[in-house]
């Protein structure tokens, strides 16, 4: 399949989650990176951004809460090619509701290759990339080919 360039500029659109059991987590990680998150746009899903945002002092796009569609908005948000790099704290012990909401949101994550940190190491590894003060082009599949296939269908 031929592949496709998608441009990311220096300003990131980060997209911050965390589950109710890693949101300290997450807290403290986006307090010690708060002088870079304050060089990209941020999103959240609704009790994450409610969190951050009167910690962080920055602006932050809040959407539904996970459970009640954030994270359908979020995955949305990435088709749409809105989000260039997800922060995702989600939780490795407890069953959730909305599990297949995050199932959809980490997929759609990879079919449009942003990166994605799941812990705070991967999170570090990201925010110390070059990469991250830089225009980048992630590359994908042309998904046009599969978009434009011939379909058989009775009339
Ligand atoms: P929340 O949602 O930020 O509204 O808690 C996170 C999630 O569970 O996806």
């Amino acid at each position: 399949m031929t592949q496709k360039r998608i441009l990311m500029h220096e300003r990131k659109r980060i997209a911050l989650v965390a589950h109710d059991n890693q949101k300290d987590d997450l807290l403290e990680w986006a307090l010690y990176n708060q002088g870079n998150l304050a060089k990209h746009d941020l999103y959240a899903t609704g009790t994450t951004g409610m969190v951050l945002e009167a910690a962080l002092q920055l602006p932050i796009t809040k959407l539904r809460s996970g459970p009640l569609g954030g994270d359908q908005q979020l995955g949305a948000k990435i088709a749409e090619e809105q989000i260039d790099i997800m922060i995702f704290f989600w939780d490795p012990l407890e069953p959730l509701p909305h599990d297949p909401d995050v199932k959809a949101l980490l997929r759609i994550a990879v079919v449009w290759n942003i990166p994605v940190a799941c812990d705070r190491a991967t999170a570090d590894f990201i925010f110390s990339s070059p990469l991250m003060s830089m225009e980048y082009e992630r590359s994908m599949p042309d998904y046009d080919q599969i978009v434009n296939r011939e379909i058989h269908w009775r009339s």
